[in-house]
């Protein structure tokens, strides 16, 4: 059977190096600071929410929570980024997605400082990883890489296989595993047959949102497996896009869910955060990686 990624472990070791660093800063008079936008009451978004505000409060770091009513035109919440790309307190700025229909979140990202971009959702800091340039990288990516890394998985010279092309997960996976000198291939929902690609990974990433997608004869042997899916099943119990109890037996390392990605996502927003502080603050520059 597989040996279990342990997202939930590898994430407090994280925050518990990060409450570290933010402690040293303070001491030096920077104080890393995060500002979350949220639009309306949407009942997931609430919850992702306060566990972002709960996780700074955890390691030291400065949050502020800009509640917006779901009305809100696109110039009042252009003009609160703006305010906040301004405001020498926060380093990084998050707005919650989705937003109401009346508002571009393209627009709104792009309003967004690239160097306060913490989601790492900003052309610029897209852009600047396409070309292995020093970037924010996406939280959910960056997590995955993280946590292959905390197992000590090599990634060079894998095949690596990602399910899933969004521009928040598939997409910058894809080129952040290729960064890290792995051979790519992208699968999504016009690929067929899907399973005569999955059975090729080393490493398997699947970004779908859809429960029991990937079964056992979907992968092969001692396979790596990445599940970054986020389901409620009937009841109402959050299941991947894997059928974890079969594909565990196969795999040789596999995420769970709960407490595999989701954690490693929400740590990487703390780093991403204490990366643009350290950045904004020419004394200390020299300490950013
Ligand atoms: P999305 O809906 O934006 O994209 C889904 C992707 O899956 C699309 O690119 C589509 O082409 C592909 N797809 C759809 N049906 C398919 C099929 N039958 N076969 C192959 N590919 C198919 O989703 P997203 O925002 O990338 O999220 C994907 C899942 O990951 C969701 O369940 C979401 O809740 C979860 N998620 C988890 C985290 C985390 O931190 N754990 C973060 C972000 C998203």
């Amino acid at each position: 059977p597989a040996k279990l990624i342990d997202g939930k472990q590898i994430a407090a070791d994280k925050r518990q190096q990060i409450k570290v660093k933010v402690q040293e800063l303070a001491e030096k008079g920077l104080v890393p600071g995060l500002a979350v936008i949220l639009v309306g009451e949407n009942p997931a978004s609430q919850s992702y929410v306060k566990g972002k505000i709960r996780d700074c409060k955890e390691v030291g770091i400065h949050s502020e929570l800009i509640r917006l009513p779901e009305t809100v035109t696109e110039e009042e919440l252009l003009a609160e980024v703006v305010r906040l790309n301004r405001a020498p307190s926060i380093h990084g700025i998050l707005v919650q997605l989705p937003l109401p229909k009346q508002i571009s979140e393209d627009k709104v990202i792009e309003t967004i400082a690239p160097e306060k971009d913490v989601d790492g959702f900003h052309p610029v800091n897209l852009g600047k990883m396409m070309i292995g340039q020093d970037c924010f990288e996406p939280c959910t990516p960056a997590g995955i890489i993280e946590m292959l890394h905390a197992c000590k998985i090599r990634i060079a010279g894998k095949h690596v296989i990602i399910v899933g092309r969004s521009h928040i997960v598939g997409k910058p996976a894809s080129q952040l595993f290729l960064n890290h000198d792995a051979t790519v291939t992208i699968c999504h929902s016009r690929t067929t047959p899907l399973a005569e690609y999955t059975k090729q990974a080393d490493i398997l990433v699947v970004a779908v949102g859809h429960a029991g997608l990937i079964g056992a004869e979907d992968i092969k042997p001692g396979a790596i497996v990445v599940d970054v899916g986020m389901n409620r099943n009937a009841d109402g119990k959050l299941v991947g896009d894997v059928e974890f109890p079969e594909v565990s037996q196969k795999a040789s390392f596999i995420t769970p869910v709960p407490g595999g990605v989701g954690p490693m996502t929400r740590v990487m927003l703390l780093e991403n955060t204490v990366k643009a502080a350290l950045a904004s603050d020419g004394r200390l520059q020299s300490e950013s990686r």
